[in-house]
């Protein structure tokens, strides 16, 4: 069985004392393993990193745009390579997989425009002879540590503006499917990034606190369940650490009785049981608004039966597996606990009977759900809608606004007035108006609010050229032959 390494200094590096099994989902097979890093390992990691980012800062900032020029092509050229082995290890069908490669090529996108996002500001004459301008410096090493369900987008959010911006980084993938972490690491490495700016630490708890404990590390960037983010923020910034932590979700769409009923069935499929619902802006709550509840339930009722769920790799499957056998399971017990706290479960896929040993389940739709269920708390991250029943507008916005997620949510209506009212009031980062995945393209930033983040900047785009600088002011003034005079008092500038 091969094991993953750890990519450090631009090759692979440390032992394999200590293994995690990496799983292909569709046939539960154990076909790799991946190396556990030790706190020393880690270290050295940062120390590598350390001493690349003095050389990576110093280098002019169109040599760095050229890097990410060359990355795209690179990520162009090779999608489907990338996609099939995000493919093999999580389990998401190969065109979905490609959707994120390419969402993630937006990411390399905005940071070739580094020139433009580095530029300073400029106050001429602010005083007699006096000039003021800002730079924007790196803050050394970034620690990025990801998820699994986006093996390939969410560590192109961090590590492509992080690089941009002349920090080096130290990223720690999810143990469930590294092997996408590598190639990048490597394709930066073909694109002409010097080795040690980008190094990859495989593993769990051990590797992340090893970073978050750092006196080297400056800045953390993370993405996971909502109690590692809290955690993850609280010990990072207790160590004098900037952090942005992005959570879980639970993503409201709405409906009103307005809108074009047959799109709105349309995209809460897409939404809710896309990449088996294993994605943070994935739609988990249908909120219907007035009478059209029993409409929306049988649309998607009748529709839902059709979908193919299957391997991967087979072009035919519309959905895969879910990620492990106990994510399966858990999943599983969300839809049996659901009719027992009175909600009404219209198509019950745990049942659903599949071939082999993998991690698959069907999809599931439960009508009727009310806040008090757990099936409404909690993010169940798979295959599952929940459908809640309010009578108006103002009720649906205090459900959403409620709750204690907020990354993305969604309205549906023909109504501007509604629609413009729905931005203006809901409590949540990342809004969609009969759009129901609004993840905002790379030259925005990404980001929810409540305990969908912790930190207060947003990922990727225009907030992450903040996150991963610090700003510098200074202040310039030039002898002009008047004599200097003495002044104990507090510079004035009038
Ligand atoms: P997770 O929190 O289990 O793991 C995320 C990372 O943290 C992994 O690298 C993992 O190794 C590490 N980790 C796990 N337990 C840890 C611990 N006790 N201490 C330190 N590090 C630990 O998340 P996951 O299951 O890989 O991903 C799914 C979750 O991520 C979902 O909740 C989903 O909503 C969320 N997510 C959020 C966003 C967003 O943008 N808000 C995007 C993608 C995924």
């Amino acid at each position: 069985m091969s094991t993953i390494r750890h990519f450090i200094a631009g090759t692979y590096a440390g032992t394999v004392d200590r293994t995690l099994p990496v799983y292909d989902p569709a046939t539960g097979e154990t076909h790799r393993q991946v190396a556990a890093a030790s706190t020393a390992e880690v270290e050295h990691a940062i120390a590598v990193a350390k001493e690349a980012q003095r050389a990576w800062r110093s280098s002019s900032l169109v040599k760095r745009a050229d890097v990410f020029f060359r990355l795209r092509q690179i990520l162009t050229e090779r999608a489907d390579e990338l996609a099939a082995i995000v493919t093999s290890e999580h389990g998401k069908v190969l065109s979905d997989a490609a959707g994120e490669v390419s969402r993630g090529i937006e990411n390399v996108e905005f940071a070739a425009g580094l020139l433009h996002h580095l530029k300073g500001e400029r106050a001429e004459q602010v005083s007699r002879g006096v000039d003021v301008h800002s730079v924007k410096q790196p803050v050394g090493v970034v620690a990025c540590i990801t998820p699994f369900n986006f093996p390939v987008m969410v560590p192109l959010w961090m590590v492509a503006s992080a690089i941009a911006c002349g920090n080096a980084v130290v990223l720690k993938p999810s143990e469930k499917d590294p092997s996408a972490a590598i190639w990048l690491a490597r394709a930066f490495q073909e694109a002409g990034l010097p080795d040690g700016v980008l190094n990859v630490v495989n593993g769990d708890k051990v590797a992340v606190d090893a970073l978050l404990d750092s006196k080297d590390i400056g800045a953390v960037s993370f993405v996971g369940s909502t109690p590692i983010a809290r955690s993850i923020y609280e010990r990072a910034s207790a160590n004098g650490k900037r952090v942005q932590a992005l959570g879980g979700a639970k993503n409201h769409m709405v409906v009103m009785p307005d809108a074009d009923i047959d799109g709105a069935v349309t995209a809460a499929i897409s939404a809710a049981y896309g990449s088996a619902g294993e994605r943070c802006m994935a739609v988990s709550v249908l909120v219907a608004v007035g009478d059209i509840a029993d409409d929306l339930v049988e649309g998607i009722r009748s529709r839902i039966g059709e979908l193919r769920i299957g391997p991967g790799t087979d072009p035919a499957s519309e959905m895969g597996p879910l990620i492990t056998r106990e994510h399966r399971d858990k999943v599983a017990s969300y839809v049996a606990g659901a009719a027992a706290e009175g909600g009404t479960v219209v198509v019950d896929g745990t049942q659903r009977a599949f071939e082999g040993d993998g991690f698959f389940t069907g999809v599931s739709l439960i009508d009727h759900v009310t806040t008090e269920m757990k099936v409404y708390q909690d993010e169940i991250f798979g295959p599952v809608l929940s459908v809640v029943r309010v009578n108006s507008y103002e009720e649906a916005v205090e459900l959403i606004n409620a709750n204690r997620f907020g990354n993305g949510t969604a309205v549906f209506t023909r109504d501007g007035g509604t629609a413009r009212q729905f931005e203006y009031d809901i409590e949540v980062g990342m809004v969609g108006i009969n759009v129901p995945i609004p993840v905002p393209v790379g030259a925005f930033s990404f980001g929810g609010w409540k305990d969908s983040l912790f930190g207060d900047s947003h990922i990727y785009g225009p907030e992450s050229i903040g996150f991963y600088t610090r700003s510098k002011v200074v202040t310039t003034r030039w002898p002009d032959h008047t004599p200097a005079q003495l002044d104990l008092g507090f510079p004035s500038n009038h």
